[in-house]
């Protein structure tokens, strides 16, 4: 069973061939445009998918080795994410799907996330039922109670920014260029992450807030430059350990609560935070401390990409459950 993912939820163009659960190809195209404006502005988005969309199926299916004729059936996404990229991509799989007269899958973006851990790959060992999935990304902060494929829970939810935001917005006041994510990552190996202390939000239950810790670290680095105005300069990978070490404390703290509410161990991770270096040796450590078992998908996978909505496709093709002409792309799509 040949499936074709599309995924077009933010900035990146995606295209993959899964063949029965396996990766033929995953191709994507990245939109560099954004970066001058440090953070994704909707509209050019929109139409850099429309000129990424054909070339980056073209190269998905070339790569597969396989005809357009002998796909078994196209999964796009259908949400959630910018209503104007999102279109682009359920219209054209919508049009090509019709036009091969094959079935068209509808797709959650952040089930997506979930479920890349399915991928028949190799390096991954497929999480056990039931497990508990954190799923941080640049939209999102979710801790979700996942019983089989598609019988998922959220228990508990950011109320305010995701976690990818608390590090691009943190970065963003440092002066660094967007996404912030992956240098603050880089520079936190490098720092010291008790050189300073910032105050972890209070919120009842599983759910997380960050809105208040980026303020926190406004104020702090305006106090500190009004003393030495080369304070970012002399400081920057301390601060960036300190303002990491917060964050994943904040994310551990919860999915101990999450465990301990549930009695459930096993712990995947998914969305782009999950390639962060500290989360990844947090989760390890906590095997060791609280008898987790965690799973951390393939760094390809743990971004945007569409492998993963081609997963979902095949998990959804092989119980026949399909979508119509008629399905409309859905910006606030829930789990
Ligand atoms: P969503 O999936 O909610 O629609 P998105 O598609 O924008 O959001 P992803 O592509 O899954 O999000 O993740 C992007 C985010 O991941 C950015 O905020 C980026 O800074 C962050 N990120 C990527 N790598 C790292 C890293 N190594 N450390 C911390 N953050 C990272
Ligand atoms: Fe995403």
């Amino acid at each position: 069973i040949y499936i074709l993912g599309i995924e077009s939820s933010c900035d990146d163009t995606g295209a993959s061939v899964l063949c029965n659960g396996k990766v033929l190809s995953n191709c994507i195209a990245g939109q560099a445009i954004h970066e001058a404006y440090g953070g994704v502005v909707p509209e050019l988005a929109s139409r850099a998918h429309q000129q990424n969309i054909v070339p980056v199926v073209q190269q998905a299916l070339e790569k597969a080795q396989i005809t357009k004729e002998q796909l078994s059936a196209i999964a796009f996404t259908q949400g959630p994410g910018l209503m104007g990229s999102l279109l682009v991509g359920t219209s054209f799989a919508k049009s090509l799907a019709f036009g091969l007269q094959i079935p068209l899958i509808s797709v959650n973006h952040m089930q997506a996330h979930i479920l890349a851990h399915f991928i028949d790959e190799e390096s991954q060992s497929k999480p056990k039922f039931p497990f508990l999935a954190l799923t941080i990304s640049g939209g999102h902060t979710q801790i979700v109670r996942v019983d089989n494929y598609f019988d998922m829970t959220v228990i508990g939810e950011t109320i305010d920014d995701a976690v990818g935001e608390a590090f691009d917005k943190s970065g963003k006041i440092l002066g660094l260029g967007y996404p912030a994510g992956p240098e603050i990552d880089r520079r936190a190996k490098l720092g010291n992450p008790k050189a300073f202390q910032f105050t972890k939000p209070k919120v009842e239950g599983l759910n997380f807030s960050f809105s208040g810790l980026k303020t926190g670290i406004l104020y702090f680095v305006q106090k500190e430059i009004k003393k030495n105005p080369e304070f970012i300069n002399e400081n920057l990978n301390d601060i960036c350990a300190s303002i990491q070490y917060t964050i994943i404390g904040i994310l551990i703290d919860k999915l101990k609560k999450a465990s301990k509410e549930t009695d459930i161990k096993h712990i995947a991770i998914g969305g782009g935070v999950s390639a962060n270096s500290g989360i990844r040796e947090a989760l390890k450590l906590g095997e060791q401390k609280f008898g987790w078992t965690t799973y951390v998908p393939k760094f390809e996978f743990t971004t945007d990409n569409a492998a993963m909505i081609a997963i979902v496709g095949y998990l959804k093709y092989l119980k026949e459950d399909f979508t119509f002409q008629n399905v409309m792309a859905s910006s606030r799509l829930k789990l």
